[in-house]
């Protein structure tokens, strides 16, 4: 028998994933949706979200992205539990394969994988994460008015991060494993001369300490001397890099060269036609919920101009 060939797969289930959806949905195309093994993507470990539009008293992620998903299902969107492990969007139409071995055949494909923050990997980070522990200091930093809190990274995301807390923060301090940033001119520089940004360089976060309820200080170790010191603060930033979840596209689709699928002008088109990308996987400037939303709003959009070009 042969195998159906859907007119939507939308891979990931954050904001810009459902936004896909919702569009492509109430479009009536029957859209797929690949749920991922983390379901919700990065706002399910997100407790308080303030900067959402439409929540003026915040919104828990979980709830919102439970909103999300009730809203697409309203539209007849079908979602499958599991992860892609492959994909072949060299001809058309695409074949996904799944882990389970089962194989999904499209006429478009809605990239809406996201990126994840890279983490230290140490226990205490994990303990103390959402209770000062953060990577996204637009997220949170909102909750660290006349604090002390550290920003872990020398990137050109740690000096904007850091730049960014100085406006809720009364000490930000600057933590890099190296004797020299490797941020372009103009951040460190900005970085450097403002008043309340420090640096400590050569050193690393040996531990997070807390008080089991939340972040009170951090344990660094100096890399040339190794001598360890213990320094009070309410919050820890980790700015150490973003993960794009975009290797099965590796070699098929254009990207840039930190991983991110690259898009053309205004649009969420890739380097294949038919082949759409949204949200954090393409976006490493904005990082927002909001921001997702929009780009996934656009894929779908796009994708259903696309299905009708070809019909
Ligand atoms: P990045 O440039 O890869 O920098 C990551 C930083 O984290 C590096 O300084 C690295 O140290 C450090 N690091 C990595 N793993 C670590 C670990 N386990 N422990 C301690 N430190 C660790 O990443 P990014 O800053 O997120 O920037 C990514 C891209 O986005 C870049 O192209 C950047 O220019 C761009 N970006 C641009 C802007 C802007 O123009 N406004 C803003 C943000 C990002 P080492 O230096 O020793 O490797």
């Amino acid at each position: 028998m042969d195998k159906e060939i859907r007119d939507v797969v939308i891979i990931g289930t954050g904001p810009a994933g459902y936004t896909s959806a919702i569009y492509t949905g109430r479009a009536n195309l029957k859209p797929l949706v690949i749920e991922g093994r983390q379901p919700g993507g990065q706002l399910m470990i997100t407790t308080d979200i303030e900067n959402f539009p439409g929540f003026p008293e915040g919104i828990p992620g979980p709830e919102l992205m439970g909103r999300m998903r009730e809203q697409a299902a309203r539209f007849g969107v079908e979602f499958q539990f599991g992860s892609v492990s492959e994909a072949d969007v060299s001809r058309s139409p695409f074949v996904l394969t799944l882990d389970d071995g089962e194989e999904i055949v499209t006429r478009t494909l809605i990239i809406a994988t996201g990126a994840n923050a890279k983490w230290l990997g140490i226990e205490s980070e994990e303990t103390y994460r959402g209770r000062g522990v953060s990577a996204c200091a637009t997220c949170d930093g909102f909750f660290f008015r006349n604090c002390r809190v550290f920003v872990i990274g020398g990137g050109d995301t740690a000096m904007e991060e850091a730049l960014y807390l100085t406006k809720f923060a009364s000490e930000v301090v600057l933590v890099h494993r190296r004797d020299e940033f490797r941020a372009s001119k103009i951040m460190s520089l900005r970085a450097s001369k403002n008043e309340k940004i420090t640096t400590m360089l050569s050193e690393v976060v040996d531990e997070i300490l807390g008080d089991d309820m939340k972040v009170t200080g951090i344990r660094l170790k100096n890399l040339k001397t190794g001598e360890l010191t213990e320094h009070a603060c309410d919050g820890v930033f980790m700015a150490i890099g973003h993960e794009p979840n975009a290797r099965i596209f590796q070699g098929q689709l254009d990207m840039d060269d930190y991983g991110y699928i690259l898009t053309k002008g205004h649009s969420t088109e890739t380097s294949v036609k038919g082949v759409f990308a949204c949200g954090d996987v393409q976006d490493y400037t904005y990082r927002q919920a909001v921001t997702a939303v929009g780009t996934g709003c656009m894929a779908a959009i796009e994708a259903e101009r696309f299905l009708e070009s070809i019909r």
